[in-house]
This record gives structure tokens, sequence and C-alpha cells, in this order.
């Protein structure tokens, strides 16, 4: 066989190409990429882990997991990848909206089940492996007797090293330290490996299949037909440390004139806070301009609990920023040996926390899919792209549900024009009214009721509820007023809702 790879010359590639041909190569070990190589590895595919570094990282993002992911987790049979790493149970969110609060808890079991039912994959659960156990933070009675779904916080680095233990347990995988530069194609155009740059390991790793779940800076993103993330905003994350939290086992979402905070307990004893910073660039390095804007601005908003250890944090002076990106999953139809799952395929704002739900509900989708009852040989590229068509049919609901939320929430949480504004306190009163009008929302942002109609429902009712609020709050005699903000608050939650939803359906 010949390798054709743009990026490197041919004729320097025999020499370094591993005689293996695995299964399937899998590209990053982030969230997604242990869980697709354990679910191959146990259903007997030979698989090859790759990782740039397989050290605990250290990031702010994913640290809160939604009922949804925690139910992906179990069907992959990895529940226990958050035993032992003081994870916080989370069973809703505490909304301070200037001076008044709402809670929101998770759904009740049994109407979640009715949404989202519990659908193992075959061959990946075994001796409860689909179960939660009990360990200093967690109790696995409390778990199941809960009357609502949960979700989980921890520490990012910690829940990733679990999983990669997991991973790495199973005796079909192989796991390598090293950067994948790119992929190798034959003369037809299939991509057959990846390149790597490491030292002493060959320089090319053949399979039949190359799966990338190389996160949010993809490199191998460049073989779909994608188009390039969007920035939007910033996050800014601050370690909180022994701090005190009005609704303890909720995540905190403090709203405002200010672009939106989260809080929320990642161990007994931190916390992760990340506020947005309303730009496409992330605030100055020095953190003079991020500290004056946070006690401008921020502080007077946050929960009196909440404040000691938010001074600490801004007194260190320790501000991490991550871009927030929006990529819409595109349809993986051409590209034979190649697919994507998890960040590299598709990004939301990471404001309702639900990336890890995306991405391992993809992998129990691409699982079931690829799994050896349904196409024998990924070698079969026929096969695998009818299945990848499926798999874009098949993951829709909770993509657009998760993604079209998560962007539309953001611009009512960071409201900055007027019409939002008036958009984010209808937003805050209709949650007010409590029932379905938060069992909904909730249902949708849990990943627990995946339904984009119900969405769309519950959207253009907050619409229209901001809309009655603001003839109430302006009066009679402003009614002529209120009738032409009506007509604007109106076009603006179309503009901000419809293209998303739209980009994630019709695609
Ligand atoms: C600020 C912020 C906060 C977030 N908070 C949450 C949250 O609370 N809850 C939630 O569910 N989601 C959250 N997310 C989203 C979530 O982190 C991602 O959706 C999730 O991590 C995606 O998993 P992944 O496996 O695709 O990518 P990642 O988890 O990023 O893993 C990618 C892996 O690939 C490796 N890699 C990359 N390139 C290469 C290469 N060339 N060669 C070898 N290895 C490579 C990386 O080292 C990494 O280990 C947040 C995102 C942001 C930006």
């Amino acid at each position: 066989m010949s390798f054709a790879n743009s990026n490197v010359a041919t004729d320097s590639l025999p020499n370094s190409v591993e005689d293996k041909q695995y299964d399937a190569v899998v590209v990053g070990a982030g969230v997604a990429g242990p869980a697709i190589a354990t679910a191959f590895a146990r259903a007997g595919r030979q698989v090859l882990l790759i990782e740039r570094s397989w050290s605990r990282p250290d990031r702010i993002v994913g640290e809160l997991m939604q009922p949804a992911g925690v139910k992906a987790l179990c069907e992959l049979g990895l529940a226990q990848a958050v035993a032992n790493i003081e994870a916080m149970t989370c069973e809703g969110y505490y909304i301070k909206y200037h001076d008044r609060v709402v809670q929101l808890s998770y759904l009740d079991k049994a109407e979640a089940a009715t949404g989202n039912p519990i659908k193992p994959v075959p061959d990946c659960v075994f001796d409860d492996n689909d179960k939660l156990i009990t360990d200093s933070t967690l109790s696995s009675k409390d778990w199941y007797d809960h009357p609502t779904v949960q979700g989980l916080a921890f520490h990012n680095g910690d829940f990733l090293m679990n999983l990669r233990a997991i991973a790495r347990a199973e005796p079909n995988v192989t796991c390598l330290e090293a950067t994948v530069t790119g992929v190798v194609r034959d003369d037809n155009d299939v991509v057959v490996g990846v390149r790597v740059k490491a030292e002493d390991v060959p320089a090319v790793y053949r399979a039949k299949l190359v799966v990338a779940c190389d996160g949010i800076y993809s490199k191998l993103r460049r073989e779909l037909p994608a188009p390039a993330p969007s920035v939007e905003s910033y996050f800014v994350g601050l370690d909180l440390h022994d701090c005190d939290f009005p609704a303890p086992g909720h995540g905190h979402v403090i709203l405002g004139d200010h672009a939106p905070v989260l809080a929320y307990q990642t161990t007994p004893t931190t916390a992760r806070m990340l506020c947005a910073w309303r730009s496409t660039k992330p605030p100055s390095s020095s953190g003079g301009e991020f500290a004056n804007y946070l006690n401008q601005q921020v502080r007077s908003e946050l929960p009196k609990e909440i404040q000691p250890s938010f001074d600490a944090a801004v007194a260190s002076k320790r501000f991490r920023p991550m871009p927030n990106q929006y990529l819409p999953a595109v349809k993986q139809s051409r590209q034979r040996g190649f697919v994507a799952v998890g960040d590299s395929l598709n990004m939301r704002h990471p404001l309702t926390g639900g990336g890890m739900t995306v991405a391992l509900n993809d992998v129990v989708i691409l699982a079931k899919l690829l799994h050896p009852s349904q196409v024998a040989d990924l070698g079969d590229h026929e096969a695998v792209l009818r299945q990848m068509a499926v798999f874009h049919r098949r993951r829709k609901p909770l993509d657009a549900v998760i993604n079209t939320l998560s962007m539309a929430l953001y611009a009512l949480f960071a409201a900055d024009s007027p019409s939002l504004r008036i958009l984010q306190r209808g937003c805050f009163r209709y949650f007010e009214l409590g029932g379905a009008c938060v069992s909904g929302p909730i249902g949708l942002l849990s990943g627990m009721l995946p339904f984009p109609m119900m969405l769309f429902n519950h959207f253009f009712s907050v619409a229209f509820y901001a809309i009655w609020w603001n003839f109430t709050d302006n009066g009679l005699l402003y009614a002529p007023v209120s009738v032409y903000q009506s007509v604007v608050v109106l076009v603006v939650a179309v503009r901000v809702f419809v293209p998303i939803l739209w980009a994630e359906l019709a695609r």
C-alpha cells in the first residue's frame, strides 16, 4: 500500500510505519476518546488511543456533568469514572437575578425516564460497572434513592484520569503518548492512519478507522467539511476555596447587568467560578482590567456567602480565560476511514454545561451503530458511512436542544441591549411561575427531555411572557412604547433563536 499525505513527503514514510493495523486509532484522551476506545475494545476491536499528554490535566472546562451525561456514562459501563474523586452531586440550579432568587430542581426520575430512558451499549456493561459506588463524597444508596435525576461536579483532571485508567485497563486498548499532526491517506483518498510527532516511536500508525476526539482546538477537524468555529465570548475561570454556597448541591447562576457568572462546588473544599466576558477577545493578561470589572460590576451582585472566597480569588489574580465557541455538527457522509466526535465535531456555549453530555451521548450512539453486530469490519467504509448518516440523524434531538438552549440562554443572560434585558427579566419571571415553566426548561437543559419542539415552545412562551410583563411594568401611560418594544423584542427573540435551531436541525 502506498500512502499519500498532503502534509508530508510520502517517500519518507515506509521506515517509520508501525506494522500493525488497528481496527481504530482514537486521537485524544479527553472525555470522548477514552469512552469510545473502551466501547470499541469491549466489543472486541483492537484500538490505539493516542494522547499528547497522559499527565493529569488542570483545565477549567468539563466540571459539571448534566444528568443525561451521567446516564450516558452508565450506558457505557463507565459510571465508576466518577468514583474516588470527591465528586459532588448537583440537584439543580440556584438562580439569582439582582435581589431575587429562584431554585430549579432536576426532573423526577419517572418523568426523566419517559423522555430519555437508559439503553446500555452492547458488551459495555458488566460487573455493575454501570453503577455509582459509595466513596468519600458519594453515597450509592442516596444516589439511587433520590427522587430526581442528578448531575455531578468534579475536577475535570481527576475525572479524565479515571476515564483514561478504565480505557488503559482494557486488554484491547494500546495507549501512546504522542501528538497527532495529521491523517494519512491511501491513493484512493481513504484515511488509513495518522501521523504523529514523538520521540522513539513510529511516525505513522495505521487503522481501518481514525476517530478524532481531539477537542476544542482540533487539528483533525479539517478532514470534515466543517465551518470554522465562531468565538462569541469568553469565560474566565476563578478557583474558589472553602466557599459557602447559599444552596449547597446546586449550580449557582448570578444574573444582573453584568455578564452571567456560574459557580459550583467541584470537591468539598474547592469550587469553580466561571465569569462571562462579553468580548470576542480575552481580558488583558495583566489581570487588572478584569479584576476591576469583577470588583466594580460583579461583586455586589454575588450572594454574601460567596463573597469572601471570591475576594480571595480576585486578589490572587489567577484568571484563566477560555473561548466560548460555537460549531454546528456537519454530516459525516463523505470521508472514508475517518469520523469525529466530541468538540472536534460540535461545540456550543458552556453556560449550560452541556458539552460532556453531548460528547458522551455521541459516543453511546456511535458505539451502538459501529458495534460488530452492525458493522462487522470497520474497514468496510461504505457500511461505516451508512451508519454515520444514521448517527447524524440520531444525535440531532439532544444536540439541537442542548446547543440551541446554551446559545439562546447566553444571549438572554448576557443581555447587552434593552430588548434582551426585557427577555432576561421575562425568563427569570417565567422560572418563578414554577410547575411546567421549570420542569420543561430544566428537563431540556439536563438533556433528559431532548425535544426541540418543546424548546421552541418554552422559548417563545418566555418571549410572550416577557412582553406581557413589560406592558405591566411600563403601565397604561406608556402603552404605545410597550407596543413598539414588543415588536422589537419579538424580532430579537426570533433572531436569537431561529438561526441556531435551524442550523442545528437542518444541516
Ligand atoms: C470554559 C468552558 C467550560 C466548560 N464547562 C463544561 C461543563 O461544566 N460541563 C460540560 O459538560 N462541558 C463543559 N465544557 C465543554 C467540555 O469541556 C467539552 O465539551 C468536552 O471536554 C469535550 O470532550 P472532547 O473529548 O471532545 O475534548 P477534550 O475533553 O478537550 O479532549 C481532547 C483531548 O485531545 C487531546 N489532543 C488534542 N489534540 C491532540 C493531538 N493533536 N494529538 C493527541 N492528542 C490531542 C487533548 O490533550 C485532550 O486530552 C466547557 C467548555 C468550556 C470552553
